[in-house]
């Protein structure tokens, strides 16, 4: 037999006997809640917020610690020690833990909303500003970069919190259960405690911590049938899966949005994608350029425009009358200039983008009449510093205000009004 597998009702843990592991997949079921004004979830934004709380506990609790293995059978001779992987799996159905995930408003942090484990009730409770890492202090006063998820994946193998006034591990300030980020023996007890119902006479302890650090690589199904060697080859590397067995491939997407400074798309525009090998795109009339069906191991890449001056010959034109910008929360911002800036991307989420005319100054002019009577609707012309013009007209206050234009000085005048005057 090459896999030994018991089914706790917090986990399925299983042992690959031939390869040495010990895989430990929890089936996670989410229900999906929003904290106003926050907006409700799209499928992509799911996938996104599994995909990088997996990634998060992935990178904290595997192959991180070794387990020793003690007494006289074959396995303990042929592997002294083994390796842990934790994973968390998204289900539909017959979880071992219901998740509740708040999408929060813009401005939240980890604090906001306090996630929580209720182990008895097979329980938890997460909010997406813990994605963030952030420096709480605990009740000894010490102070860490910290994150909230792989802590709470902690508390789900019973662990009690260890930065509070009355833990006897107080002291242990990098401890994952303080506000650290390494795993103890005594964390990893529940798991130790199925390993040993496993094999006559083997006992597994805790041998610290892995010498290696290994990358994030091939995830194998605890619950794959097919042996651990053809489980571990690249084919069947992938990035976390979708909910339950629906597909099983390492295939996935990247996707920008590029807008102008005043939120309008940018259509017609070529760029590149560094995410695994180039991928060429163009963007669309909704100013959307997407890569799919890339195999990748990694979530997260680069995008470039591909050419600059292209950027700026579609751009340009746009730029010759004063428009206020309307830049949208949360994007990235890249100047046009003669080269712009990569943009990073991440797997399955779309990245808006910014271009904007390559210089951030403003000016603000308003004009009354000989009577101090503002005056409004007044067609202008503005000649900036280098040479380029800018049309509009004055508000309903007699306001002109024009951003993104080159520092400097320069010149206004009024066409209508001068027409009329050489009448
Ligand atoms: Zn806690």
């Amino acid at each position: 037999m090459s896999h030994i597998v018991r089914k706790p009702d917090w986990a399925v843990v299983d042992l690959d006997t031939v390869g040495g592991r010990v895989f430990c997949q929890q089936r996670w079921q989410y229900e999906w809640l929003v904290v106003p004004p926050a907006r409700g979830w799209t499928y992509a934004e799911r996938r996104a917020f599994h995909h990088a709380l997996d990634s998060q506990v992935w990178g904290i609790w595997s192959n991180r610690i070794l387990l020793r293995t003690e007494g006289t059978n074959d396995f303990c001779r042929t592997h002294p020690t083994v390796e842990v992987e934790f994973d968390i799996r998204w289900v539909l159905s017959n979880p071992h833990w219901s998740v509740d995930v708040r999408k929060m408003p813009p401005g939240s942090n980890p604090t906001t909303f306090i996630s929580n484990v209720e182990p008895s009730k097979g329980q938890i409770h997460l909010d997406t500003a813990d994605l963030a890492s952030y420096r709480p202090q605990n009740a000894a006063g010490e102070r860490r970069t910290f994150r909230a998820l792989p802590h709470e994946f902690g508390h789900t193998m019973e662990n009690p919190d260890e930065y509070v006034a009355r833990s006897p591990h107080l002291v242990d300030t990098d401890s994952i259960m303080n506000i650290g980020r390494q795993i103890r023996e005594r964390h990893v007890r529940l798991l130790l405690a199925e390993l040993d119902r496993m094999i006559d006479h083997c006992r597994f302890t805790f041998g610290g911590p892995a010498v290696r650090r290994i990358s994030r690589g091939p995830k194998v199904d605890a619950r794959s049938s097919s042996s651990s060697a053809a489980s571990l080859s690249p084919a069947a590397s992938k990035s976390p899966p979708p909910p339950d067995d629906t597909a099983d491939d390492s295939r996935t997407w990247f996707e920008v949005k590029v807008l102008d400074e005043v939120g309008e798309p940018v259509a017609g525009l070529d760029v590149t994608f560094a995410v695994g090998a180039n991928a060429k795109a163009t963007t669309g009339g909704n100013g959307v350029a997407r890569v799919a069906d890339v195999k990748t191991s990694s979530s997260f890449g680069s995008m470039t425009v591909t050419s600059a001056a292209r950027a700026k010959e579609i751009l340009a034109p746009r730029w010759t009358t004063a428009r206020d910008q309307k830049l949208t929360e949360g994007a990235i911002v890249r100047p046009v200039g003669t080269s712009i800036d990569s943009v990073p991307v991440e797997a399955e989420k779309t990245i808006v983008v910014h271009l904007v005319p390559p210089t951030q100054d403003w000016i603000e002019i308003e004009v009354f009449d000989g009577d101090d009577k503002p005056i409004v609707n007044q067609p202008f012309l503005l000649v900036l510093s280098d040479g380029s013009e800018r049309r509009g007209s004055t508000d309903d206050v007699g306001l002109i205000r024009v951003t993104q234009i080159p520092s400097g000085p320069c010149k206004v005048n009024f066409p209508e009004i001068e027409k009329y005057a050489k009448q």
